[in-house]
């Protein structure tokens, strides 16, 4: 088991991720809280319920996607991580990344965020904007999301985070927004998103 960092002397277990592991979509957290660390799976806590939440909101559950951290060990009281133990666990993070080959990042939070951009710009500032980043030898599209546990806290930022993962179908490229009818077509169904391709094509169910 990895002794990388003094973090392997206080946890109960290492939590490496958890879910498929060929998904489109990737989550990355912060670091495993007391629940993750009993359990040894990523967001069971609260925040993970919120996620699992928001996720059946799109359409998507668990097993769909597949979630991880920056960090694989728990911080003894959930403090933030430190900078050498985000350096001495980040290429796990990156040969993860390498290994399942999303096409889709979302990263939960700060410290994934600035981790992944490999910029400062904080979360306030580029949630909900994809950019497309080189990691683990691909392109990826990275969407910078707010934290769900931050999301537990803030009304405002839980509204925010529910109107950015409303765009992940989207980004999966699993449905395409129909421009508004014009004059012409009023009568047109009024369908307003169209699936392009059955779900189950995309291996994602
Ligand atoms: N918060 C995180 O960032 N990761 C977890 O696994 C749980 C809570």
């Amino acid at each position: 088991m990895c002794t990388r960092c003094p973090l392997a002397a206080t946890r109960t277990q290492v939590v490496f991720g958890a879910g498929d592991p060929s998904a489109d979509l990737m989550f990355v957290g912060e670091a495993p809280g007391f629940h993750e660390d009993k359990n040894g799976v990523p967001f069971v806590g609260q925040a993970g319920k919120l996620l699992e939440t928001l996720l059946n909101g799109v359409g998507l559950s668990r097993t769909d996607v597949y979630i991880a951290n920056v960090l694989k060990c728990r911080p003894p009281g959930n403090r933030d991580p430190q900078p050498e133990e985000i350096e001495a666990c980040e290429s796990h993070l990156f040969r993860q990344i390498e290994l399942i080959r999303p096409t889709l990042v979302a990263t939960l939070g700060n410290f994934a965020t600035k981790l992944l951009s490999g910029k400062p710009t904080g979360i306030t500032r580029v949630h909900g904007v994809p950019q497309l980043v080189a990691l683990g030898g691909n392109e990826v599209t990275l969407y910078p999301l707010f934290h769900p546990a931050a999301a537990l806290y803030t009304r405002s930022m839980l509204s925010v985070l529910e109107e950015d993962f409303r765009r992940i179908p989207e980004l999966l490229g699993l449905t395409t927004v129909v421009p508004e009818p014009d004059a012409f077509e009023l009568e047109a169904e009024p369908e307003l998103e169209r699936p392009l391709e059955p779900a189950v094509q995309l291996g994602l169910f």
